[in-house]
C-alpha cells in the first residue's frame, strides 16, 4: 500500500489546486497542456460542496467511480438512443496507404435497458447486433455474443466492480478542458470472459468515466472482440453521456501478419427523444406562431388552399423526421444552408410564393432530398463537401427540383399517414424523382449554377463527384440514399450532376494540394442529446503527405470535452476540417 501512499499524496494536490483555481473566476482559463505535471501548490481548503464529495483514498476514488458508473446505467435504462455505424475495410494501397475496400452502414435504436438491441431501421428481421455481426462476420468469421452493442458503451454492463476487476492509479491528464484522472482497469483471474481491459478517465469532481479506451477478454470460444476507444459528453447536470465509439483492428504495417483491417465510428443520439413529444409542445404553444398573418384577412383561392395544402404535408413529413431524430432541430447550420440557396436564388431571380428552407439530416449516407420547398441534406454529405462552392451544387439540384414543381406530392398533409413507429420510418417515407425529373433537375440546376456567385468555382465540385466516382465502387453503403436519390447508380457510377465533372480538373490523388473531399466528421458537430447541429471550429490543418487527404475516410475521433455550462469557447481538435480546402 506504499504506493498508493504516494500517489494519494499528489492526488490530494491535485485536488486542491483545482479548488483554488475555481475560487478565482476573474483569471482567465490558460490553455492547458496536453498532460498536467503533477502540482507543487501547497495544500488549501477546497469549497465546500467539493469537500462533501472529495474521496480521501484512491480506494474511495475508485468507488466512486464504480457507484457513478451504475448510477449512468440507471439513468439512461429508459432511453432508446439511435445508434449507427460506418465501417470500412481497408485495404493496403502502395501510395495511399489503407484505403476503403468496403463498407458497411448500420442504423439502430439502441435499449439502454436491455443487454440485446433489437430495434433496427434499416431491416425489419435482424436486430442491430445481427447486422453488425453479419457485416463483420464475413471478415472474421466471428460469432458474436449476446451482449449487444451496449459493451462498448459501458465498461461492463454486469460486472464492473472490485470483484471482478483491479484498478491502477496511471496519472493525471486533460482531455480538452477537463482535468481527469486515468486509470488502468485489469479483470481479475478467473473472473470470466469478455471482461473490459483497458484505460478510462474520469472527470476530476465526481469521477464520472469520461472515456475508455481498450478492448475486452478473454474471448470466449468463437467470439471475438473489438479495440474501442469510447467518449462521453457532458451533456447533462452530473452525467456523461455515452456518444462516440472509434473502433479499429488489424494494420498493414511492414511484418504485420494482418490481412484484414477496418476502421469504424460510431455515433449515438437521439436520447432525448421523448422529451420532443407533441405534449411538451402543447404547453410550449405561443398562440402569436400560430395567427394568420397575412395583412388583409381573406378566404384562400383554389391555388392558395392548394399551397397550404402542401405547406402542411411539408410540415408534417418535417416535424415527423425531427422527431424519429433522423433531421436536427432548426438550426444555425440551416441558416447556412439557406444562405447558399439565397444566393443562388437572388441571382437568377427565382421568386417563390414559400421560402426555401433547408435543414440537415444527421446520418452518414450521403444524401439530399425535398420535402415540398424544404431541403434536407445528410451530415456525412455536408462533412465531406471541401467548399462552399460544391455545397451551392448540392444544393442547387433540390433547388430545381423545388422551382420545377416535382415536389407536390401532398399526400402527407394527411395526419394518419405520420403515424408509424420511429423505426419503420425508412418504409414509410420516400422521396424519390424519377429518372425523368433527375435528368431535367440536373440540367435546371447547371443553369441555375451558371448565373450565380458559383459560377466560376465550380472546378471543385465537379472534383468533389470524380473523387467520388473514383471511391464509389467500394462505398456503396456510404452512397446508398435512404430517403432521397442516391449519386450514383448501384455500380458507383456517378448519376447526379455530371455534367460538372465535365468542366473539372483533372482527378489526382498523389497531388498534395488537390482536396478534392474531405474526411467524414469534418464539419458537422451532433449534440447526442438534443440532437442540435453546429459547424465544427476547428483550426486549419495543413497536409503533409498525401495520406492525410483521407477523402470519405473515418477516423478517430477526438472531441474537445467541456463541463456543462462552461462558456469556453469550443474549439474541437477532431478530425479537422482543412485548410487547403476552399481555395
Ligand atoms: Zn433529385
Amino acid at each position: 500500500m506504499r504506493r498508493w501512499g504516494w500517489i494519494l499524496a499528489t492526488f490530494l494536490l491535485a485536488v486542491s489546486a483545482m479548488g483554488q483555481e475555481s475560487a478565482q473566476p476573474a483569471a482567465p482559463p490558460a490553455a492547458p497542456p496536453a498532460v498536467q505535471p503533477v502540482s507543487t501548490t501547497p495544500g488549501l481548503a477546497v469549497t465546500p460542496q467539493t469537500t462533501q464529495r472529495t474521496p480521501v483514498s484512491i480506494d474511495q476514488v475508485v468507488d466512486q467511480i464504480i457507484e457513478r458508473e451504475h448510477a449512468l446505467m440507471a439513468f439512461l435504462k429508459n432511453r432508446t438512443p439511435l445508434v449507427e455505424t460506418y465501417l470500412q475495410n481497408l485495404t493496403p494501397d502502395a501510395k495511399l496507404g489503407a484505403v476503403p475496400r468496403e463498407d458497411h452502414y448500420f442504423l439502430g435504436r439502441l435499449d439502454m435497458g436491455d443487454i440485446v438491441d433489437r430495434r433496427d431501421y434499416l431491416t425489419k428481421q435482424m436486430s442491430f447486433q445481427q447486422n453488425l455481426m453479419g457485416g463483420v462476420t464475413k471478415l472474421f468469421r466471428i460469432q458474436y455474443q449476446p451482449m449487444g452493442f451496449s459493451w462498448m458503451v459501458f465498461a461492463d454492463r454486469q460486472n464492473f466492480d472490485r470483484s471482478h476487476y483491479d484498478f491502477h492509479y496511471v496519472h493525471r491528464e486533460f482531455l480538452g478542458e477537463v482535468r481527469c484522472l486515468v486509470f488502468e482497469v485489469i479483470p481479475k483471474k478467473n473472473a470470466g470472459t469478455g471482461l473490459f481491459h483497458g484505460q478510462i478517465w474520469v472527470e476530476d469532481q465526481d469521477y464520472n468515466i469520461v472515456r475508455l479506451n481498450g478492448t475486452y477478454e478473454p474471448r470466449p470460444r468463437n467470439a471475438f472482440y473489438f479495440h474501442m476507444d469510447s467518449w462521453r459528453l457532458n451533456l447533462v447536470p452530473g452525467y456523461w453521456i455515452p456518444s462516440y465509439i472509434y473502433s479499429e483492428e488489424g494494420d498493414f504495417s511492414y511484418g504485420s501478419k494482418d490481412k484484414e483491417a477496418f476502421k469504424a465510428q460510431s455515433r449515438i443520439w437521439g436520447y432525448d427523444v421523448m422529451r420532443n413529444s407533441r405534449d411538451d409542445e402543447l404547453t410550449d404553444l405561443k398562440v402569436e406562431a400560430v395567427k394568420d398573418e397575412s395583412a388583409v384577412a381573406q378566404d384562400l383561392s383554389p391555388l392558395e388552399a392548394q399551397r397550404a395544402w402542401q405547406q402542411q404535408a411539408e410540415d408534417n413529413v418535417v416535424e415527423r423526421l425531427q422527431k424519429a431524430a433522423l433531421i436536427a432541430p432548426a438550426g444555425d447550420v440551416d441558416k447556412v444552408l439557406q444562405t447558399v440557396v439565397n444566393n443562388i436564388q437572388i441571382t437568377n431571380d427565382v421568386d417563390l410564393p414559400r421560402p426555401v428552407h433547408a435543414r440537415v439530416m444527421v446520418t452518414y449516407p450521403l444524401e439530399t432530398f425535398s420535402v415540398g420547398n424544404t431541403i434536407i441534406i445528410s451530415r456525412g454529405l455536408l462533412d465531406t463537401l471541401p467548399d462552399e462552392a460544391s455545397l451551392a451544387a448540392v444544393l442547387s439540384h433540390e433547388l430545381a427540383h423545388i422551382v420545377l414543381g416535382h415536389n407536390l406530392g401532398s399526400k402527407f398533409a394527411f395526419n394518419d399517414r405520420m403515424l408509424f413507429s420511429d423505426e419503420s420510418t425508412y418504409q414509410n417515407f420516400g422521396f424519390r424523382h424519377n429518372p425523368e425529373e433527375e435528368t431535367a433537375a440536373d440540367a435546371k440546376a447547371v443553369e441555375l449554377l451558371k448565373n450565380s456567385p458559383y459560377a466560376q468555382k465550380l472546378g471543385s465540385a465537379g472534383l468533389y463527384l470524380k473523387q467520388l466516382q473514383a471511391r464509389g465502387p467500394v462505398l456503396s453503403a456510404l452512397l446508398t440514399a435512404h430517403l432521397g436519390n442516391g449519386f450514383a447508380d448501384n455500380k458507383g457510377q456517378i448519376i447526379r450532376l455530371s455534367a460538372l465533372m465535365g468542366s473539372a480538373p483533372q482527378l489526382d490523388e498523389s497531388k498534395l494540394d488537390q482536396i478534392a473531399a474531405l474526411p467524414l466528421g469534418g464539419r458537422i458537430k451532433l449534440d447526442p442529446w438534443q440532437d442540435h447541429v453546429e459547424m465544427i471550429k476547428a483550426a486549419a490543418v495543413s497536409y503533409t503527405s498525401i495520406r492525410d487527404k483521407m477523402p470519405f475516410e473515418v477516423t478517430p475521433f477526438f472531441p474537445r470535452l467541456t463541463r456543462l455550462g462552461s462558456n469556453a469557447t469550443t474549439a474541437v481538435n477532431g478530425p479537422a476540417a482543412d485548410a487547403n480546402a476552399g481555395k
